[in-house]
């Protein structure tokens, strides 16, 4: 992998990617044209980027890492790579703001009217280097590492990263009540425990995961509880999609709308001082996005 891939210093390696920034820098972004030009450049920087590592660091199929969208490609690459760190909540985000900026890009294709403004831009290309540091220090790290890796070690690593997925969802929805997509992806059948088997899977396999050193330590029954919540998990995330698509919340089932509340403002004078935006849901505390302006 890594040894075939680059025989180069890491000053070289990330020349190579700060090559394709350079590019987005060249090009003007006065014009609608221009700057979804200068969008493309970005995008391919992470798809490029996020395809190497994963492939050449991470060991993952080049097949079928290469016909992924980038938030699917940065998922895939991300089970191996939070084993050694989980990625920081801004370049996490960056991604996925990238991701999303692409598919306003592509439903306007029509028309062409659609382009991120230049200080949105400018804003995401400012954070590409710290993207680069990180996934290739991580990525090359978990080469290292990787080398003298052991059947335990993966199934360890594997239910970490699953520890961070079901902590994700837990925040998103608590433990409380049951949200509603995951009663949605059982019907019309009865409602379905799964739900609850990832809040038991958390409390079994919190301390237990860093006990599993030898091939003994892996039972049956952790082989059958890690494939179950694989499959809750997938299907947890793959409904979110399809119900935040149809701008359904997924926790409570009510309506997701885009509000924008002014704030601030006296009565000598009315300018308010900014602009509260929150895209979420009508209903409960559930929200993919806010923004004060
Ligand atoms: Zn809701």
């Amino acid at each position: 992998m890594f040894d075939k891939w680059f025989s180069m210093s890491i000053e070289k390696i990330k020349k190579k990617y700060n090559d394709i920034l350079i590019d987005f820098d060249k090009v003007p972004k006065d014009t609608i044209y221009q700057r979804r030009a200068s969008f493309n450049i970005l995008w391919d920087f992470f798809q490029k980027l996020i395809l190497d590592v994963g492939v050449e660091l991470c060991g993952l199929y080049r097949e079928s890492m290469k016909i992924s969208h980038l938030n699917t490609r940065w998922n895939k690459a991300k089970l191996p790579l939070s084993s050694i760190e989980n990625p920081p909540d801004n370049l996490n985000n960056l991604v996925n703001r990238v991701h999303k900026l692409r598919g306003g890009i592509q439903h306007s294709k029509e028309n062409q009217e659609f382009a991120p403004n230049s200080n949105e831009l400018n804003d995401i290309r400012k954070k590409c280097p710290e993207f680069l540091d990180w996934i290739l220090d991580v990525g090359i790290k978990f080469y290292r590492s990787s080398k003298n890796f052991t059947l335990p070690d993966y199934f360890s690593r594997i239910i970490s990263y699953y520890m961070g997925e079901i902590d994700i969802i837990l925040s998103n929805y608590g433990t409380k009540k049951i949200p509603y997509v995951a009663n949605y992806m059982y019907l019309p059948f009865v409602i379905d425990s799964s739900y609850k088997k990832i809040i038991d899977f958390k409390e079994k396999y919190e301390k237990k995961r860093f006990q599993i050193h030898n091939l003994e330590d892996i039972g049956q029954s952790d082989l059958e509880s890690l494939v179950d919540l694989i499959e809750i998990v997938s299907k947890i995330k793959a409904w979110e999609d399809a119900l935040l698509k149809e701008n359904i919340c997924p926790k409570c089932g009510e309506k997701i709308i885009t509000t924008n509340t002014p704030f601030g403002g006296t009565p000598d004078d009315p300018e308010p001082d900014g602009i509260y935006h929150r895209v979420g849901c009508e209903k409960c505390d559930y929200y993919i996005d806010s923004d004060t302006i």
